[in-house]
């Protein structure tokens, strides 16, 4: 896990069913600071809200809830989600391609965690539509996004079974996948894993 860890009163301890979804938002706050609104705002009890992690524009990431709690970001879905909220201060503001790709490492971690589970945004969720909710939004680019988690469980996967490997274990340290991975594919074991760099032309 990475991140810092912001403390939130809006939560509920434990959960009452498995998780089967992430459920992706963006913040829209309006600041042009909205990671730190967002923070100062799931600090709040007023505001009631709070989301597992949230990944800023920059690839800064905080995390409020822990993954056994249940953070109140959804209504009625909370009990069996996560959520993975976006800095986005407008719905007309691009998200960064350093930002899509730390919320890609973070799906792939809870992946690893949960099996599989389904990865929605907020406003094709039933709640959503009912709130009438926008996020995550015509440009968040999903395909790009799904893309870069599948492109990344594929090497986990493969490194998952080198891994187990004396040799490999030996060579670097067991937690060093960053490492790992770059040793793999200097010695072609793995693909350089390439990706489309997103739009970010607010089209
Ligand atoms: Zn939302």
């Amino acid at each position: 896990m990475t991140g810092c860890w912001h403390p939130t009163p809006n939560f509920t301890k434990g959960r009452t069913q498995a998780v089967h979804w992430i459920i992706v938002h963006s913040t829209r706050g309006g600041s042009n600071d909205d990671y730190t609104a967002t923070i100062n705002w799931f600090a709040n009890p007023v505001s009631q809200v709070s989301s597992h992690v949230l990944i800023a524009r920059d690839g800064r990431e905080a995390r409020f809830v822990a993954d056994e709690d249940t953070a109140w970001h959804a209504g009625a879905h909370n009990p069996y989600t996560l959520g993975l909220e976006f800095e986005q201060a407008t719905a007309d503001t691009p998200f960064t391609d350093g930002q899509l790709a730390k919320g890609a490492e973070q799906c792939h971690n809870w992946l690893e965690k949960f099996g599989d589970i389904a990865i929605v945004g907020h406003e094709n969720t039933p709640q959503g539509i009912q709130g009438g909710k926008s996020d995550p939004g015509y440009l968040f680019d999903w395909s790009h996004f799904m893309e870069m988690i599948m492109a990344d469980t594929e090497a986990r996967q493969s490194i998952a079974i080198l891994k187990q490997q004396e040799s490999l274990k030996a060579a670097v340290g067991d937690n060093d996948m960053g490492v790992l991975i770059a040793r793999l594919q200097y010695f072609g074991v793995l693909p350089v894993v390439t990706v489309k760099k997103p739009k970010l032309d607010g089209t």
